[in-house]
């Protein structure tokens, strides 16, 4: 029920954090994994890394946010592998300030990043996934898409929007077979949160205080979830917003 064998998974931002993590256990199920991301060289060390750990895999070079490298990059994958099965939306950033000090460029970016590169990618794979006879879309959330923070006022206005687009795709693609489905990381121990434990003074003792499983999470945690919903098994899920989070929305 949870094999990916034969699938072609592209996993955005793969090349690193939770994407890397989910890249990992979708390859260790059976499918080929491509990571796109705007770092060749720290792509190319995921590559390295997982084919190490004898998952095939390769690397793409795209900026999500940029529809004309989006269209480039899922012309890419069809040219090289006939096929996409999975789509995992996982490119993300965030700008820690106050909403009063944030400027419309900076808002603009983090919109850009966490949401629109989703609506680019989604609708860049519908086609392949229609030829392919269905698909799986999952896209990453957050706790920010449930609570606020008064240093995300982008990041949480991006990640809300991340599950209300999840369950408009998930409505609209459902007679073609394509589940659309968003994962909701707890925090996680990435290079994203390195910089919030840095310039969030005490967020290290909150996280942990407030965590009923009483650790940060660490990116093989989201592994189980990318696979579940990328398998046969999720076949009659569709527009949910999954937890991953240790506890810490329900305490
Ligand atoms: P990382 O900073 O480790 O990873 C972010 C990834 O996004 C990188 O691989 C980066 O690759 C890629 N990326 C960023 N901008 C672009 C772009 N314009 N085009 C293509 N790729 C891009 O962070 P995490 O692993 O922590 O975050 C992954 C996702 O999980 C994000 O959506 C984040 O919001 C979410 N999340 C994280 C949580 C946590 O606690 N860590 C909690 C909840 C959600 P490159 O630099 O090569 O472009």
């Amino acid at each position: 029920m949870f094999a990916l064998t034969g699938k072609i998974a592209l996993v955005t931002g793969g090349n690193g954090g939770i994407g890397l993590g989910m890249a990992r256990g979708l390859g260790h199920c059976g499918a080929t994994v491509l990571v796109a991301g705007r770092n060749a060289d720290k792509s190319a060390a995921a590559v390295a890394n997982l084919r190490a750990q004898d998952v095939p895999s390769e690397a793409f070079t795209a900026d999500v946010t940029d529809e004309g490298a989006v269209t480039e990059l899922f012309a890419a994958v069809a040219a090289r592998h006939g096929r996409l099965d999975i789509l995992v939306n996982n490119a993300g950033t965030t700008v820690r300030k106050m909403p009063e000090q944030l400027t419309l460029d900076e808002w603009r970016h983090v919109m850009d990043v966490n949401l629109t590169s989703a609506f680019l990618c989604s609708r860049a794979a519908h086609p392949l996934m229609l030829a392919a006879g269905g698909g799986k879309i999952i896209n990453i959330g957050s706790m920010m898409s449930i609570f606020g923070a008064p240093y995300a006022s982008a990041y949480g206005a991006s990640k809300g929007g991340i599950v209300q687009f999840t369950r408009a795709a998930a409505t609209a693609w459902a007679k073609d077979n394509i589940q659309v489905n968003a994962v909701l990381p707890g925090w996680i121990d990435t290079d994203l949160t390195q910089g919030a434990r840095e310039q969030v003074p005490g967020l290290n003792e909150r996280v942990l205080a407030r965590t009923p499983a009483g650790r940060w999470g660490v990116p093989s945690d989201l592994a189980g979830i990318a696979v579940f919903l990328a398998s046969s098994g999720s076949d009659f899920i569709t527009g949910t917003a999954i937890p991953v989070d240790g506890g810490y929305s329900v305490a």
